[in-house]
Formats: structure tokens, sequence, C-alpha cells
């Protein structure tokens, strides 16, 4: 083996050097520099985002993503994977100590692809399974018609109660004794409250199915310990790493010991080539920042903020769906306001705000028009923001919303970017040192 010994002090780190590339390509240099400042200039109010550490930044911009290292630690297909294989066992190690879980994939490269991995080892094309409605709150990936999942496999939805607007337990129990699915999921992206992790686990053994949680969305708040954690009822959990959680962005995946070999061979070579090393070291630099008490304290601020700012937006008219949230995130019907989700999205936009138009469950509008937005709090919770400022934002949010527009020259326009500025002047993302 041939090795420089590691390193002096004094060594030179290769990797994140902005003044090389800026020096070899002003173009692309540019483009890192304006996004950073536009994350620096807005509110940033989209559910699934946040800010990852430096720490994480730097471990992916690193050598690492050189590497090929097909295959698990120990048993790659290519030589050369000493220092990799250290990278990937210490992620796998603290991702199974962060989440209690009996078995961790590190490798799939993104919620998306964790999720392949799942149809992959449990159904054959054909196969039934369960899962949330997309409109509902549910996800592509979860049997959409458009997506290789509702192309491929037998989807059958349930929805959330019209009264409620919650989960639909009552349908999910009916459907499942009814079709007899091979998997039944729980998880979704704009689901505002807890889901009965139990109770899905016992639907699953009295028709004999596998219990997948999409995680995707809220597994940062498990790891924070700030909600309860579907891993002691599911039979694999998937999620991504780069939305609460703040890593990188990519996917993982936690299972139960039985499950282990036909996951990690649905990971990998059923559904990917080569894992990306520089990212699954950052994600081990995560799930680290992950186990402090400091990210506790976030978590459990991240939840308190997005309760205030539910609140506060339902004061203004804009109803919160389900009557507010246990998460990070909540989802609002804005048919009370008289504005479209495509008009809202716009007018927070050319005032400094940064949401997405979203479907609320019964939907009278097309997708891509929408009753309603989704706000979270993932990131103005990294900038350190807390309820006091959430009360201010819904307010922001609501002057934007109902008296602005979406041209940025507009008077509304103008005046809440005037708050906004002066909020992240005062709660700055990316921090300059
Ligand atoms: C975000 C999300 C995904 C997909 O993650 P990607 O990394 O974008 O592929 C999957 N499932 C749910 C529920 C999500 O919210």
């Amino acid at each position: 083996m041939t090795h420089h010994e590691p390193t002096s002090p004094d060594d030179t780190f290769y990797g994140s050097d902005f003044g090389a590339l800026q020096a070899f390509d002003p173009d692309i240099a540019g483009v890192l520099l304006s996004e950073l400042g536009r994350i620096r200039g807005g509110l940033q109010l989209i559910a699934s985002e946040n800010m990852s550490s430096p720490e994480v930044l730097t471990a992916l911009g690193s050598t690492l993503s050189n590497k090929y290292a097909e295959g698990y630690p120990g048993r790659r297909y290519y030589g050369g994977c000493v220092e990799v294989d250290k990278a990937e066992t210490i992620a796998i190690e603290r991702c199974k100590a962060l989440f209690d879980a009996e078995h961790a994939n590190v490798q799939p490269h993104s919620g998306a692809s964790a999720n392949q991995a799942v149809y992959g080892a449990f159904m054959q094309p054909g196969d039934t399974f369960l899962a949330m409605a997309l409109p509902m709150g549910g996800h592509l990936t979860h049997g959409a018609k458009v997506s290789f999942s509702g192309k491929w496999f037998n989807a059958v939805h349930y929805g959330v109660d019209r009264e409620t607007e919650d989960i639909d337990y009552d349908q999910v129990a009916q459907l499942a004794r009814e079709h007899r699915p091979k998997v039944i999921l729980a998880g979704g992206s704009a689901i505002p409250r807890l889901i009965d992790f139990e109770f899905f686990r016992n639907l699953a053994d009295e028709v004999g199915a596998i219990f997948w949680v999409d995680a995707a969305h809220f597994i940062g708040l498990v790891a924070g310990k700030a909600i309860p954690s579907p891993v002691p009822y599911a039979d694999v959990v998937t999620f991504t790493t780069h939305k609460v959680l703040r890593g990188p962005r990519s996917g993982a995946l936690v299972c139960k010991a039985e499950h282990a070999a036909a996951l990690d061979k649905a990971v990998f070579p059923m559904m990917q080539g080569g894992p990306q090393m520089h990212t699954i070291a950052a994600k081990a630099v995560n799930f680290k920042e992950c186990a402090t008490p400091e990210y506790a304290e976030y978590a459990r601020r991240v939840v308190e903020n997005a309760r205030q700012l539910a609140t506060s937006l339902g004061e203004h008219g804009i109803r919160p769906t389900t009557g507010g949230t246990d998460t990070h995130l909540s989802l609002h019907d804005l048919q009370g306001v008289g504005v479209t989700g495509v008009d809202a999205e716009a007018r927070a936009d050319a005032a400094g705000i940064v949401l997405n138009k979203n479907a609320i469950p019964f939907d009278p509008q097309k997708a891509n028009i929408a009753s309603g937005i989704r706000v979270g709090t993932p990131c103005t919770t990294t900038q350190g923001m807390g309820t006091e400022e959430m009360t201010a934002i819904a307010e922001l949010i609501a002057t934007a919303v109902i008296k602005g527009d979406a041209d940025p020259d507009h008077e509304v326009s103008r005046e809440v970017r005037a708050e906004v500025t002066d909020l992240v002047t005062r709660f700055p993302a990316y921090p300059r040192p």
C-alpha cells in the first residue's frame, strides 16, 4: 500500500478552495456566491430545506469524491478502499447509535434512492402496497402515476379524514384488510401531525405486511428526540439527510437485522453503483452533530417555532390544516383570504420570503395552482430565530400574501422586504466570521 503518512498540521488540504475556483471559473464561482447571497438575503421557509454546517460542507468538498468503492466496508470491488472504509464504518455506527437501530445502510444517494431499495427488497412488479396519496400529503415515490413506484407497482392510497384533516386511520385499516398489501407505508411530505406508528405496526402484523416508514421529512426531529421514533415499530425506515436533519443532500435507511441483507443488496447492486464516499463522510459528520445536546435543543425549538408560526398565521386568517402542527411544518388553507397557492408563493417571493404552494386535502384547485402553502422552520431555527420572530414572520407573510403583489417593485413587496432584511441581518444565515 502506497500511502503518505498523514498529516503534518501544515499539510495542504485539497478541497473547498474557493479562491482557486474563482480564479479558474468565475462563472460558476459567481453562482456559488450569489446563491449564498440569496440564502442570506431572504427568509427560507421551505419545510424540506436547511443550512448544513461548514464541517459538513468541508467533507462534501473533499477528495473522497474521487474514490470508487462499490460494495460495503471490507467487501469492496475496488482496491484502495482502506480510508473510505473507515468513513463508511463510522457513518454506519453513528447512524445505528443515533436511532438505536439494528442495521443501517448509509449509501442511498437520496430519499428517492432509499425508497427504491425498499421496493427492490420487498416487492415484485405488480405487487400491491398501501401508502398515503400524494395530494393528501404523500410523496411522488409512494405510488404516484408519474413515478416508477406507480408505474410498476399496484399502489392503493389512503387519505385524510375530512373533519380532522389528519390520517384517516379507519380507511387505512379497511384498505389493508381489503387489499392485503405486501407493504404498508406511513410518512409523507406534508403531514403536520405525529403518526401513530403503533397502529400501523399492529395493522401490518394483522395482514402480514412489511411496515415501512418514510421519515424523510421528520427524521431530524427523531434524531433530536423532539418527537417519538418510528424505529422500534417499523421493519424499515428510509430518510433524507438534508431536511430537518441538516446533513448533506443524500439519503439513508435503518432496519431490523432480519432485513439487513435484503436491503443492502437492494441498495447495491440492484439500484445503485458506486457510493458517494464524500457524501457518506459528510453524513458521518452530520450524525455526530445530531448526537449533541445542542442539536436536541435545536430540534425542540424547530417544533416550538413551527407551532407558533402556524398559530400566528391562523390569527391572520391563513388557516392551518388539522388546526396546527406537532412537527417542523404546517400546511395552510388560503381559501379564507381568497388567494391561490401559486399567487401566494409569487407574492411572498417578491417580498423576500421563500415558501411553496401546496395542495391541501380535498383541494378544489389543480396541483400547479393549489389552495395552500406549506411553511417550515428548520432554516429560520438554524439561524437562531425564536417564537417572537415567528409571530413577526407570520405578519409579514400575511401582509405579502393578502395585500401584496408578485411585482418586487410594488410598495407592499418593498415594505415587507425591508422588514425581512432587518430580520436576516439580526439572525444571519452562514454568518461571516
Ligand atoms: C423529500 C422526500 C423524499 C425524496 O427525497 P429526495 O432526496 O428528494 O429524493 C422522499 N420521501 C419523502 C416523504 C420526502 O419528503
